[in-house]
């Protein structure tokens, strides 16, 4: 019997003898393993065992995140493929985004949901103002900042997203309804464009635009949304009513964002005008500012 035990433990690494055990090298890096002293399960006494080397450790954790890492590529792929319009959107970068008068509070609110991605959790942010004065390249830029951190982001306007869910309900589509609906969830980042852009919901879209703000807030997800509605109709009971009788998506949409209004102009406008007053652009829109 008490050879049995010897043998069985022996076998397990953990010495018979309270002294150090002979020196076992690491297969991969050739280096002495490291030894600790546990406890023996029987008599209590301590006892060294040999540990896994430092070495073999990291290995494993290496990859282990490569492992992740390759996963995760692959989910961005995957959610990516469902953008609208890739190429403009890659090119939208903080490195060409030009700050213009009236746009820093909401440059302000997407920098700090990109800096605080992770803690802010459903907090999305919701960016409204005139068409044409940046919304969308500035939060394509936080997006595709977001997306080189690792995360999995898709940038959609809203016809497209609303009209290939449509597109789906024809059997013959390739892409199925749940796809989208499931990468709309699943993308740790939604950029929703030119939201509330449809004049007229059916109540499908109605009942889209609800499953998604609703499924994506319990997920804790953020949306980011650009708009250009004014700040009348932003303010107007009205608006809520658009997306369902009840108003409720709208209230969620609102309280799961932080709202900004963007108050520069129309940037294709100011530049025309200019142009034809023969002045620079900046100069135009200071001599707007003071009317
Ligand atoms: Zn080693």
């Amino acid at each position: 019997m008490q050879n049995v035990m010897s043998e069985i433990l022996s076998r397990s690494g953990m010495s018979n003898s309270s002294s150090e055990l002979e020196p076992i090298q690491c297969q991969y890096c050739g280096e002495d393993k490291p030894q600790t002293q546990i406890e023996h399960p029987f008599n209590g006494e301590m006892r060294w065992v040999h540990c896994a080397c430092p070495c073999e450790v990291k290995r494993l954790e290496d990859f282990k995140r490569e492992q992740d890492a390759a996963k995760r590529r692959i989910r961005i792929n995957k959610t990516l493929k469902l953008s609208s319009a890739m190429d403009e959107i890659k090119d939208m970068t903080f490195s060409n985004y030009k700050n213009r008068p009236g746009t820093e509070s909401a440059y302000e609110e997407v920098r700090n949901a990109i800096d605080n991605f992770d803690e802010r959790g459903k907090l999305g942010v919701f960016i409204f103002g005139e068409t044409g004065n940046g919304k969308s390249h500035l939060t394509a830029a936080g997006g595709n900042e977001l997306i080189s951190k690792g995360y999995a982001v898709i940038f959609i306007a809203e016809k497209d997203l609303l009209s290939r869910l449509q597109a789906t309900q024809n059997f013959k589509n390739e892409e199925s309804f749940a796809e989208i609906m499931g990468a709309c969830m699943d993308a740790d980042l939604l950029i929703w464009d030119d939201f509330l852009s449809s004049q007229r919901l059916s109540p499908n879209e109605k009942d889209w635009i609800f499953q998604i703000v609703n499924g994506r807030e319990r997920a804790n997800k953020p949306i980011w949304y650009t708009s250009n509605i004014t700040p009348e109709e932003f303010q107007d009971d009205n608006i809520a009513y658009a997306l369902d009788d009840k108003g409720r998506t709208w209230w969620r949409i609102i309280g799961n964002s932080e709202c900004r209004l963007n108050r520069a102009t129309n940037h294709r406008k100011a530049k025309a005008m200019a142009r034809a007053m023969g002045m620079s652009v900046e100069e135009y829109e200071k001599q707007e500012g003071h009317q």
